[in-house]
């Protein structure tokens, strides 16, 4: 028999996480996690057969040796046989990779040359690739980015005010993330409708620690909520998301903020726990909403409703027809107070959540929750991995 799994790797600052599948089947064999890397607690985690494992890795840990540790995990196992090549979830790819593309000493060079867009990310992951190639040198590395699903979007979304040059010249513009994730769940809602995807469009809500939005129309993306960064667009978990970008100089000239204090508030203190001042896991501001009535949570979940709910709606803009609106990522699938409140402020739109189904979809359990009468609303459980499990194995197929 042919060998038919991929492993995906998707290289944190401090975290590896790996998952073997079978993208043909969409078997998923193994999965795992190698956290709090290059500290004393460092740690891995598999489930492998439904058995959960999990062994600390004294030592300071970096991303090379959890990968070691991954390949003897699999070759105890018997699971290196199948495996046919390793795909690399990589952020940023600018506007150079459209596509999944093999690893090769000019793309390794991309990746790192666009770390300039994405620093927190690409430099990461180029180690994850550097790391896997040790490990695995007889497999063919493939990248598969988080901006390339984004690459279809036309002038008009993608560039911003500013003076022109400033993208001839510097590649400033929006590029947008997750693109995997709003592909896997658009594709997934036409095949519930059993509609060609090409003839398909949705906007979809991918609301994890990050959150963005995507328009797409007829297969295609051509409209998204994060930009240059993923700080733009909605607020998220502990990034502002967009702000009258005068309130950066007023924080700079008029507060005495460093333009690093302000980076740092706007990535890593803003969003649900800068609001809250409580946490930036929804579960905690929802907990509080429900439970202690507590009414600065109350707000918090307002204002990160609102922003969301405004977003979808800015998007007719952008579309001529619309199938249906889903809901992925950690928040997306699993709160249904986010989704009822989003879907309260879309009433214009012909929105209308029904609750019970809204309820019913929660922890694994998807569908449809609005009403029979409303336009579509889905929750639909992103599976990232297995998009760059199914692009890697074609990429290497196509290649033979
Ligand atoms: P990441 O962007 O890091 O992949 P996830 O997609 O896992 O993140 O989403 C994390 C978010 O999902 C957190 O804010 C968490 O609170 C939220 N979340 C997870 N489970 C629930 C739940 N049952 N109810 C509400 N929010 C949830």
């Amino acid at each position: 028999m042919s060998k038919n799994a991929v492993l995906v790797i998707n290289c944190g600052s401090s975290s590896l996480k790996f998952s073997l599948i079978k993208p043909e089947t969409s078997e998923l064999i193994v999965s795992g996690i190698a956290e709090r890397l290059l500290t004393k607690d460092a740690f891995i985690k598999t489930k492998y057969n439904g058995v959960k494992d999990q062994q600390s890795l004294s030592g300071n840990f970096d991303h090379e040796a959890a990968l070691e540790k991954i390949v003897e995990f699999l070759l105890e196992n018997k699971l290196d046989k199948d495996l046919v090549g390793v795909g690399h979830r990589i952020v940023h790819g600018g506007e150079a990779y459209s596509q999944p593309t093999l690893v090769t000493e000019e793309v390794k060079e991309g990746i790192e040359n666009l770390a300039k867009l994405a620093p927190l990310h690409n430099l990461v992951n180029l180690t994850g690739i550097l790391a896997s190639e040790k490990a695995f040198a007889d497999l063919p590395q493939v990248t598969v980015y988080d901006t390339a699903f984004h690459q279809t979007m036309p002038e008009k979304a993608y560039l911003t005010g500013l003076p022109y040059h400033f993208y001839k010249d510097h590649g400033v513009r929006n590029y947008g993330m997750h693109g995997t994730s709003h592909y896997f769940v658009t594709k997934q809602a036409a095949e519930m409708l059993g509609k060609p995807y090409e003839e398909s469009s949705f906007i979809s809500a991918h609301l994890g620690n990050g959150c963005s939005i995507t328009a797409v129309e007829n297969g295609r993306s051509v409209d998204t909520s994060m930009g240059l960064t993923p700080l733009a667009g909605v607020v998220m978990g502990t990034r502002s998301g967009d702000i009258d970008p005068g309130i950066i100089f007023h924080l700079v000239d008029k507060l005495g903020y460093s333009v690093d204090d302000v980076n740092r508030i706007l990535n890593k203190e803003s969003g649900l726990l800068g609001i809250s001042g409580m946490s930036n896991d929804c579960r905690t501001i929802e907990d509080a909403v429900v439970n202690d009535n507590d009414e600065r949570a109350n707000l918090t979940m307002d204002i990160f409703c609102y922003r969301i709910a405004k977003t979808i709606a800015s998007y007719t803009a952008a579309l001529t027809h619309l199938d249906g609106i889903i809901f992925t990522g950690g928040i997306g699938e699993n709160s249904n107070l986010v989704r009822e409140r989003v879907g309260k402020s879309l009433k214009l739109l012909g929105v209308e959540i029904d609750p019970e189904r809204n309820l019913a979809a929660r922890f694994g359990n998807s569908g449809k929750i609005s009403t029979d009468s409303s336009h579509n609303c889905w929750v639909i459980p992103t599976n990232e991995e297995q998009v760059i499990a199914e692009q890697t194995f074609a990429l290497i197929q196509q290649e033979k």
